[in-house]
């Protein structure tokens, strides 16, 4: 017990120094990964050593070459912070160190997990039948949710895939947007369908119907994923829902729907019109590590037919435990697993539902201020239509976009991505984090504004 308690206070210590540094501190890290290496020592030691003085180092000299992502200054990516008790409750889940596969094994992490799922569906209104999923990310949401997908389709055309593989069975065509995420491309190679093709979209990244019904058309009948997006990670717009899951399942198609931190917006009246009829497809995919700020990892995987994600990711061992009922492992790829449903009830019970809706708002009005502040600046334009929580600003040239870019990460005020958006340089700003105040925003404006007037020479 005394070496828990010696290495959790050493620990408890440098979590509240980090946090407490995270207001003040600069974004970027401020050691190299060598200057890192060469402070904790490269050499594994030779023999054991209290459990505290490990802690003490990494806590002491890992400190100055972390990245302060999860300050209210860092708009990197789409990263999100750690709500206070999700990440208190992500601790507990550490210590109590619950495999969450098996329901009988763990009725606390059960009824953490079955509770947290029927207030996500209720949220982000999906339908109350459907299985939830706790995945890694939003990858292997996007994964699991399109693999159950293409065995399905390729049921209904009378092929078992998990009985009889891919090869030689029929194809499976897989309709995208142009601006998809990656992971999807990622999740579809896992899933052996390759490289998928792609519908064109309008000028906010969102697939257009027209183009789309043409698609099925040109494709002929045929087993067939359309997958879809809430949240274009440029634009922060979501798909046209309503036309294009009625024209896919017109078809006969299974339809996903990529909503990492998009499909937020169903969670607020204000901004549930962006996501209008998701609610329609047949599996989403979300991150709970992104717009609800649980510490990584957590992402959703939702699927409305459970029977179906259960025949193509389920488990059966004769030493598992467990009965015929859609169990917690049948639901996701990885069979033992941390409790992750705790983080993300956690989040859920503190916030309730006034608390969620009012933080997917303050991310979008921070976002609406960003955008109408970074106008003014001399040379800048916000090229996307500001929705939701992305905002992406052009400074003349893409020469001059970059160097606009390298000069705020240099400053250190503030992390903002640099990105290319069809075609064009752009800085992107991404709100995620329940912590971004309006002095964050304030400060981080007045250092893209200082960038810009130092390279004012700059053609
Ligand atoms: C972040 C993101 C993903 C991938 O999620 P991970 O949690 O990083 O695996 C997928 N799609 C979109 C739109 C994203 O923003």
């Amino acid at each position: 017990m005394e070496d828990f308690a010696a290495a959790l206070d050493a620990a408890r210590r440098h979590t509240d120094a980090w946090l407490a540094s995270l207001p003040e501190r600069p974004v970027p890290p401020q050691a190299t990964t060598e200057q890192v290496m060469a402070a904790l020592g490269t050499t594994l030691p030779p023999s054991p050593r209290p459990p505290e003085d490990t802690v003490e180092l990494l806590g002491q000299e890992g400190a100055r070459g972390l990245n302060a992502m999860a300050a209210g200054r860092f708009f990197g990516f789409v990263i999100g912070g750690s709500h206070p008790a999700a990440l208190a409750a992500d601790w507990l889940s550490t210590a109590w160190d619950q495999n969450s596969g098996l329901r009988d094994l763990t009725p606390t992490h059960t009824a953490v997990e079955d509770l947290a799922s029927s207030w996500l569906l209720e949220l982000l209104g999906l339908p109350a039948e459907s299985a939830v999923g706790f995945t890694t990310g939003a990858t292997m949401a996007n994964f699991t949710g399109l693999v159950t997908g293409r065995d399905e389709v390729l049921r209904r055309s009378g092929w078992d895939a998990a009985r009889r593989g891919l090869a030689g069975g029929p194809p499976v065509r897989v309709l995208v947007g142009e601006e998809r995420h990656v992971s999807v491309d990622v999740a579809l190679r896992y899933a052996g369908l390759g490289e998928p093709q792609t519908v064109a979209v309008d000028v906010q990244g969102l697939m257009r119907p027209d183009a789309l019904a043409q698609a099925l058309a040109d494709g002929g009948p045929g087993s067939t994923l359309v997958v879809l997006q809430a949240g274009n990670i440029h634009s922060g717009g979501s798909d046209p829902f309503p036309a294009l899951c009625s024209m896919a399942h017109d078809h006969g198609a299974w339809v996903h729907v990529d909503g990492a931190f998009g499909l937020w917006a169903a969670a607020s009246p204000t901004h549930a019109h962006l996501v209008d009829g998701v609610h329609g497809a047949d599996s989403w995919a979300t991150d709970a590590h992104k717009t609800l700020n649980v510490p990584y990892d957590c992402g959703l995987v939702v699927v409305r037919d459970e029977a179906a994600l259960q025949a193509s990711m389920g488990v059966t061992g004769a030493y598992l435990i467990r009965d015929e009922s859609c169990q917690p492992v049948d639901k996701v790829p990885e069979l033992s697993r941390r409790g992750r449903a705790f983080s993300v009830w956690a989040t859920l019970h503190s916030l309730g539902r006034s608390g969620v809706v009012e933080l997917v708002d303050r991310l979008c009005a921070h976002a609406r201020s960003f955008a109408a502040a970074v106008a003014d600046i001399p040379g800048a334009e916000v090229v996307n239509e500001v929705v939701f929580t992305q905002v992406c600003v052009r400074f003349g040239s893409d020469a001059r976009t970059r160097q606009v870019v390298a000069a705020v990460l240099e400053d250190g005020t503030t992390w903002m991505s640099g990105s290319t958006w069809q075609g064009r340089a752009v800085l992107r700003i991404s709100v995620s984090n329940w912590a971004t105040s309006q002095e964050d925003v304030r400060l981080s404006l007045a250092a893209v504004r200082r960038a810009v007037e130092e390279l004012d020479d700059v053609p």
